[in-house]
């Protein structure tokens, strides 16, 4: 599931283009509507970045294609003219390689990059002071669990890292941030980041909570509970013991 730190690793995967001029074809007839490789074929590649939970690729003259994986999409490196079966969304063809993305879902060209996220929590020293402002600035009566997932407040804590985050603090994601206090915050977005940094490089995670819901907590030992939360009704997944 394409979480931030997926993202950041197809950002690194994706690093030799950059450089160089592409040949872009867009296979798949649902990459076709927005005419993007009549818009980008022989363009440059200037550089690759996950932000967030958006993989943005900027080209020469401005040009910026946001590439948003959700939970199916993926991109790729191959060696330049590899065979392949089925039909990729998009095809950036390098003089050595070819990264290949398939599945979309999202792929939007625009003239600037988009900058309306929170700091980046995958920053190679994320900005934590200013995260916890924006968590601030934010509506105090939301629940903590919900804001750590708008990405204007905190760029690209998913869902699995949330919880596991807020159970390494002991803190609960129904607790309010009026009711939490700026070190709290600060402690579970430093967690977030650690763990996702770890998760990068390669470590293996062994979930606490994050789909456990009926085992028992690791640290104590009581049933580990579930439920929807905030709009979206993503799944919150905590130990009602020991995250007060
Ligand atoms: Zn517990």
């Amino acid at each position: 599931m394409p979480e931030g730190d997926a993202l950041h690793r197809a950002a690194r995967r994706l690093q030799p283009l950059v450089g160089e001029r592409v040949e872009v074809e867009t296979p798949h007839p649902r990459a076709q509507v927005g005419q993007i490789a009549e818009r980008l074929d022989g363009r440059r590649l200037l550089s690759v970045e996950a932000v967030g939970k958006n993989l943005l690729l900027t080209f020469e003259g401005g040009v910026v294609l946001r590439s948003h994986l959700r939970m199916t999409g993926r991109w790729s490196l191959v060696p330049r003219g590899s065979t392949r079966r089925g039909r990729p969304w998009l095809v950036l063809r390098g003089s050595r390689y070819e990264g290949v993305q398939w599945n979309g879902p999202v792929l939007e060209l625009h003239s600037r990059a988009v900058r309306r996220l929170g700091p980046d929590v995958l920053a190679a020293e994320p900005d934590v002071g200013r995260m916890v402002e924006n968590l601030r600035r934010d509506d105090q009566g939301r629940a903590v669990g919900d804001a750590l997932l708008d990405q204007r407040l905190v760029a690209g804590i998913g869902n699995k890292w949330k919880a596991e985050a807020l159970w390494v603090v002991e803190l609960s994601p129904w607790r309010l941030l009026a009711e939490a206090t700026d070190a709290e915050l600060h402690a579970v977005l430093q967690a977030a980041a650690s763990q996702m940094r770890s998760s990068l490089e390669g470590r293996r995670h062994a979930n606490r909570v994050y789909r456990r819901a009926g085992r028992p907590c690791p640290r104590c030992g009581e049933r580990i509970r579930s439920r929807g939360q905030g709009d979206a009704n993503r799944i919150a997944y905590w130990c009602p013991a020991c995250q007060r």
